[in-house]
């Protein structure tokens, strides 16, 4: 185990709380802890903190009313919230399009709805990760209730052409759902130039809590609640708010907005540098997905004839976390969904890291990581799969 402090490098898994945020949840986990549907000075606190933080989190993605903001568990909450609670809206059955390269949370949700009957179409990418517009409008259909095309992808970082897509459902009006859980604080996002009409969002993806997220229901859509009881939330999602982590995303909202723009440039410069020097100093590095067109922090690298898993494992003994594809499918040895969707070789599937930087990055994680790495991939290579093919298992 390295002496070091560990280096963090795996932010679109999940990201430190910062300590504002934690000050902010504090207090309400602490003196603050009313119920904000009560009607004493306890509960008006509160509510107070609930209301404040949906105005900063619709001023966050430009939505014209904080009304438009309803507070859910997280990003998987809302993605299925947005799919099934419009599907259930428009009375079952019809069709969604979608892409192949969406978080577990839609693909998983939309082969539930299948097997109610609800027709699917997914959108492959082309090999950088990009989805097209015009394939995505190409496919809706007069019984098309719902297109959900996610704003930027956790595991190569690819920018979809959200404007463009929103603009084309809106002309044939379809509703339009993004997973924005990996754009929101790292680009900036205005639901009303994307016409976009649903949107998801995550807490602990931008430095506060987990368990906590947003939808984005715009004016005038309506999707039928998935969770139902006490009314909470104008009636769309009950349960008693979760009032800490609210706040103190509430909070990262607020922050985020204010350093969006200087932060994500900065975060950018870091993993550009990180990533021209690993390709000079290591021989047959990939880079997969779009490097013209990339949420900042990202980096996603194929180390041809290395094992990702294996290189994964070295960095964690050397202190630095990394992770291969998407966390939520770790554990599972399988080989990532998006990568394969890219039509990528095998090879850079098998040997792919990805490298996401974020708040709390520094040039002192990049130096040591340039440091140690080299020598991690020459061994991981020297044990690759290569050399088991060889010996027949
Ligand atoms: C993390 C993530 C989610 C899930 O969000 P949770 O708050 O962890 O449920 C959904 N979509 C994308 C793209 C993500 O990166």
């Amino acid at each position: 185990m390295s002496r070091m402090n560990p280096a963090y490098m795996d932010h679109n898994a999940t990201t430190p709380v910062r300590p504002e945020v934690a000050e902010v949840i504090n207090r309400f986990l602490g003196p603050a802890f009313g119920n904000p549907n009560s009607i004493h000075r306890f509960g008006r606190e509160a509510r107070s903190a609930v209301e404040e933080a949906r105005e900063h989190a619709a001023n966050l993605i430009s939505a014209l009313s904080p009304e438009e903001m309803i507070f859910t568990s997280g990003g998987t909450e809302s993605d299925n919230w947005a799919l099934r609670g419009a599907i259930s809206a428009a009375g079952g059955g019809g069709h969604i399009v979608t892409s192949a390269i969406e978080h577990s949370a839609i693909l998983d949700t939309c082969e539930v709805l299948e097997k109610s009957g609800v027709e699917i179409t997914y959108i492959n990418p082309n090999r950088k990760g990009l989805v097209s517009a015009v394939e995505v409008a190409a496919a809706i259909r007069p019984d098309t209730r719902i297109v959900s095309i996610m704003w930027a992808n956790n595991e190569v970082g690819t920018v979809q052409p959200i404007e463009e897509i929103g603009a084309l459902c809106r002309d044939k009006g379809v509703l339009f759902h993004t997973d924005a859980v990996q754009g929101v604080g790292k680009l900036s996002i205005d639901v009303n130039l994307a016409c976009v009409d649903l949107l998801s969002a995550s807490g602990h993806k931008i430095n506060a809590s987990k368990g906590v997220g947003f939808l984005y229901i715009r004016n005038g859509i309506n999707i039928d609640p998935i969770i139902t009881g006490g009314g909470q939330e104008r009636d769309l999602r009950s349960g008693t708010e979760n009032v800490p982590s609210i706040a103190g995303f509430g909070e990262a909202c607020r922050i985020a907005k204010k350093e969006q723009p200087s932060e994500s440039e900065k975060i950018a410069s870091l993993r550009d540098k990180m990533e021209n020097e690993i390709c000079e100093r290591i021989p047959d590095v990939v880079i997969n997905g779009d490097s013209d067109n990339r949420v900042p922090g990202t980096s996603n690298l194929g180390f041809l004839g290395a094992e990702g898993e294996t290189l994964l494992i070295r960095l964690d003994l050397e202190g630095f976390a990394v992770s291969t594809g998407s966390a939520c499918s770790s554990g599972s040895t399988e080989p990532s969904h998006v990568l394969l969707s890219m039509g990528l070789p095998k090879d850079a599937i098998q040997g792919s890291l990805r490298f996401s930087l974020g708040w709390g990055s520094t040039e002192d994680d990049v130096s040591r990581l340039l440091e140690i790495l080299p020598k991690a991939v020459e061994r991981v290579r020297s044990i690759a799969p290569r050399a088991r093919a060889a010996s027949g298992s």
